[in-house]
């Protein structure tokens, strides 16, 4: 009996590994082909001074409708485009739609900055500074208003390439933020080592912060070591007005989240650029944002 089950429990595993399996296959099959066709497309979403309520930059965010199969998440492909090989040509289209797109709109306006994800596999190429300069260029897009976001296993990657793009670029007047801080697990030394220029607060620690007293001495915490070691800071997912206000009071710059603004179309995020009074921060906010 107790053999049976185990083997039944067995067929299901493998079962499920095998659905898995197919389902990765055709997204990687149907990811060379939305590639090629070039059907992917960004939305933005923008970045906002706690401190006046403007729009200080925007994150570009890769969307794939699918004609068949919906929506597909970037949680759900971009490990695989990784995996498949896919990933530098993904994010060769990622940042040349996203200055291509928003160069005008960032020559105009005296503070705007636009960031992109970068995955460790494209810093692995020795030609990515010089193409990206390259596709600045081009664009008449200025090196010292994208700002490329890497993750904590990037930033500390022991790879020459790796670390000579990054230096290559930052001494360009490229900027680098490190995404998802804080879910790492790295040692506190590290951070005098990073090789960035701003830290991007995960909203894991953000959400629901009114109500943790942890989380509140947690992202104090941070917010204080950041500025004294000369960061900027950035909060992820704010969705809440007690949050937002929660960040306020706790010395944060920046924030970005539900709360503020979903990602939007790149004429969205030109009209609210426009008309910046259409912010959130005003609209909610009792006594004014601002400290
Ligand atoms: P990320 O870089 O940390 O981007 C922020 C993610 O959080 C986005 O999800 C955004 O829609 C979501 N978000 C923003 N504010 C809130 C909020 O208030 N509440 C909640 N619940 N979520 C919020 P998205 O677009 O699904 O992207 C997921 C991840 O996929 C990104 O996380 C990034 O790591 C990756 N990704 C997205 N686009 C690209 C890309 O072009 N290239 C690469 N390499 N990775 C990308
Ligand atoms: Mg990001
Ligand atoms: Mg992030
Ligand atoms: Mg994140």
């Amino acid at each position: 009996e107790a053999k049976r089950s185990g083997r039944d429990s067995y067929a299901f595993f493998t079962a499920k590994a095998a659905a898995l399996m197919q389902e990765r296959l055709a997204i990687e099959k149907e990811l060379r082909v939305a590639l090629s066709e070039q059907t992917l497309n960004l939305l933005y979403q923008p970045l906002f001074s706690l401190r006046d309520g403007t729009i200080v930059g925007a994150e570009a965010l890769v969307r794939w409708r699918h004609p068949t199969m919906g929506d597909i998440p970037p949680g759900k492909f971009i490990g695989i485009a990784e995996d498949a090989g896919l990933i530098s040509e993904l994010g060769q289209f990622v940042l040349e739609r996203a200055v291509t797109e928003t160069a005008a709109l960032v020559r105009d306006s005296s503070d705007l900055r636009i960031a992109v994800n970068v995955s460790v596999l494209q810093l692995e190429d020795p030609t990515f500074a010089n193409r990206i300069e390259a596709c600045l260029a081009r664009a008449d897009f200025p090196l010292d208003r994208l700002e490329i976001e890497i993750t904590e296993s990037v930033a500390m990657r022991d790879s020459d390439v790796v670390q000579r793009q990054i230096v290559d670029l930052r001494r360009a007047g490229v900027h680098f933020s490190l995404d998802d801080f804080g879910t790492g697990y790295s040692n506190l030394s590290m951070l005098a080592r990073l090789p960035v220029d701003t830290l991007k607060i995960d909203r894991s620690l953000v959400a629901g912060i009114h109500h943790s007293v942890e989380q509140q001495a947690i992202v104090r915490t941070i917010l204080a070591l950041s500025q004294s070691m000369g960061f900027a800071s950035i909060v992820e997912g704010v969705e809440a007005a007690e949050e937002r206000d929660f960040v306020i009071a706790a010395g944060a710059d920046i924030a970005q989240g539900f709360f503020f603004s979903r990602p939007v179309s790149f004429d969205m995020l030109k009209g609210m650029q426009l008309t910046r009074a259409l912010s959130r921060v005003t609209d909610r906010s009792e006594n004014g944002v601002g400290r």
